[in-house]
């Protein structure tokens, strides 16, 4: 399984587990190697069809969004680390301190606490999104200095992983909606 082409651009596929419950977003080589393996299974004849082609030729897989696990796996409760995909994620794209919605572009991760100031440099309680206007106006303050509220007290997200998955890839949101329906 050394050397695959490149020719084609790598879609994810969802995995599934023995229970059709969304389990995780792996990549297509990934998804070679567990079929190999026999690891997995495919849900339809026409992307079992195809795998096996691609497997023979040695080349990703075209089309396969779903595969699903052979056995029942025992998967360990994911902790989400702070960082500024989840962060956004758990505010919504939204400034915490005026509200406004952006494109993750235009918005930062301020720190509730600065760190310069003995703040928390990566928890979830002092990480919260900000648009540039409040950050520049926040700099190196508390947020009640400036006159700046919180809008809600930050904390971990806690949100179903499944649920975080499909925010990441709604593409695939469609296929297994389709599958479950
Ligand atoms: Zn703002």
């Amino acid at each position: 399984m050394a050397r695959w082409a490149h020719t084609m651009p790598t879609m994810a596929v969802l995995l599934l587990s023995a229970t059709m419950q969304p389990l995780n977003v792996i990549s297509k080589r990934r998804l070679l190697i567990l079929l190999d393996k026999e690891r997995i299974a495919l849900l339809d004849e026409v992307a079992e069809r195809e795998a096996e082609a691609a497997l023979r030729e040695r080349r990703l897989p075209r089309g396969i969004v779903l595969a699903r696990l052979l056995r029942a796996v025992h998967v360990p409760r994911r902790t989400l680390r702070p960082n500024r995909r989840n962060l956004l994620l758990r505010d919504d794209m939204t400034c915490q301190y005026c509200g406004v919605g952006g494109p993750a572009s235009e918005l930062t991760i301020d720190h509730v606490v600065p760190v310069s100031r003995g703040g928390a440099a990566s928890t979830w309680e002092n990480q919260v999104v900000a648009c540039r206007r409040c950050n520049g106006r926040k700099a190196n303050s508390h947020p009640e200095e400036v006159g700046l509220r919180l809008r809600r007290r930050p904390g971990p997200l806690t949100q179903e992983f499944s649920h975080i998955l499909f925010l990441r890839h709604p593409e695939l949101k469609q296929a297994y909606d389709a599958l479950v329906a």
